[in-house]
């Protein structure tokens, strides 16, 4: 690999243009309207969803033939640097989290039954879904120990359990549940995926879980859900059974570098915001800018970006080569989430108390920061990851090669 294959091709490059002219044209100006979370906003969202579809800007993350417009993951990354700096542009252009990992499983694992029925409309925009693995009483991070139990009955499972941080689960159509199958079985092959319409009777929302003071609506809400009794049909598991934690894994590694790549467009919003703003406010004589202690924090800012972006593209890159890339996924997982929260933070505080208004983006785009260092695995659990793997490299006589 050299990073000659890490830069867009024309035609990424052409595409790219054109999601930014989308961007520039129909989401920055009504961004105010989209993050009200009101009748209002869902209009403008179906709007602007409409406009996409149009422009052929639709479901970047799927190939054609599963409804969506992509390319590869390395041109996706490309796109994400436009589509991630701001928060609902994923919505607009119907690539959205978890919809998005959820059609992806659905895509390499449903049959086409399930493809018909769950996929088709997913990627059409018609429905949202959600994704209920982790559960209040046991440790997200070690999802070994999940407590909700799916048993056969006949030609049913029978669902009991207790989830929260179903992320959009209000107002979505159906959830992709991983309840525990075989509770004797390796640990690793003890749950299954099951597609569990939201209407099926003994699902409950309970609630819509606040964070940081935050409710949600629908799309942005992070529920708890209740299992009692739900009876769905065995055609509804997703692979294998036992296979829960094999398509998570699949799920959830290119889940987790669509997030990085949003990041990445995160990032480079409030890198821009900082470097204006410095430029523009004065303080004791003279320009932000000139001062040292900014241009720290502007040349250190621009350092981690880019390794950041780089190290996305070469994990894209990849993927697209066939490779699981674990260790490079967590890497960069962890680092970017870490870098994501540095780079708004010291934009905020070039700000002043502006930064904490909804003046500019960057509040909101703070808040939303945190969860990164925590969804799709905390910050240590993948640093566990990437340890443990070189270790096990160099105790196996070999040392770690950097490629
Ligand atoms: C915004 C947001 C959206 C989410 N959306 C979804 C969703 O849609 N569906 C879903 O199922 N889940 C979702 N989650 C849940 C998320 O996946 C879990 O929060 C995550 O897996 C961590 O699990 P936990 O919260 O139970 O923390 P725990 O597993 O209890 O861990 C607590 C802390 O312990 C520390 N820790 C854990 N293991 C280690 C270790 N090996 N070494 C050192 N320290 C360690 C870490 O600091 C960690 O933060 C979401 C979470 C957030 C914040």
């Amino acid at each position: 690999m050299t990073i000659a294959d890490l830069r867009p091709t024309d035609e990424a490059r052409e595409l790219r243009a054109r999601y930014r002219a989308f961007m520039e044209e129909h989401v920055y100006p009504n961004e105010a309207v989209l993050g009200r979370e009101d009748e209002e906003s869902d209009a403008a969202i179906a709007r602007l969803r409409a406009l996409a579809k149009e422009e052929g800007l639709w479901a970047p993350h799927l190939p054609p033939e599963a409804g969506g417009s992509s390319g590869s993951f390395l041109v996706y990354a490309h796109l994400n640097e436009e589509i991630g700096r701001s928060v609902w542009a994923q919505l607009v252009f119907g690539c959205q989290a978890p919809d998005a990992g959820n059609g992806e499983i659905l895509w390499h694992f449903g049959t086409d039954e399930q493809k018909e029925r769950w996929l088709a409309p997913l990627v059409a925009g018609e429905v949202r879904s959600f994704f209920s693995m982790t559960e209040p009483e046991v440790p997200g991070s070690d999802p070994t120990t999940l407590r909700t139990r799916a048993v056969r009955d006949g030609d049913e499972w029978v669902i009991d359990g207790h989830k929260w941080f179903s992320s959009g689960a209000e107002g979505a159509a159906f959830g992709i549940v991983m309840a525990v199958t075989d509770p004797d079985a390796d640990p690793h092959r003890r749950a299954t995926q099951i597609v569990v319409p939201a209407d099926t009777p003994g699902v409950e929302i309970v609630r819509a879980v606040p964070t940081l003071g935050h409710r949600g609506r629908g799309w942005t809400t992070h529920c708890e859900v209740c299992y009692t009794g739900v009876r769905v049909p065995v055609e509804n598991t997703l692979g294998e059974v036992g296979d829960g934690f094999r398509i998570a894994q699949k799920r959830l590694g290119p889940g987790r570098i669509h997030h990085v790549m949003r990041w990445l467009g995160q990032m480079q919003r409030a890198f821009e915001l900082m470097c204006r703003y410095a430029l523009e406010r004065e303080a004791f004589g003279s320009p932000l800018a000139d001062k040292q202690t900014v241009q720290n924090w502007i040349a250190d800012s621009a350092a981690e970006i880019q390794a950041c972006r780089l190290m996305t593209l070469d994990a894209a890159h990849k993927i697209d080569q066939g490779d699981e890339a674990r260790v490079e996924v967590s890497l960069i997982k962890f680092f970017a989430a870490g870098v994501l929260n540095d780079v708004i933070d010291r934009a905020v505080q070039v700000h002043g108390a502006r930064g904490l208004t909804d003046e500019t983006p960057l509040g909101a785009m703070y808040a939303m920061a945190r969860g990164a260092r925590i969804y799709d695995g905390p910050d240590e659990v993948h640093r566990m990851v990437v340890a443990r793997r070189i270790l096990k490299s160099f105790a196996a006589g070999e040392p770690w090669r950097f490629e």
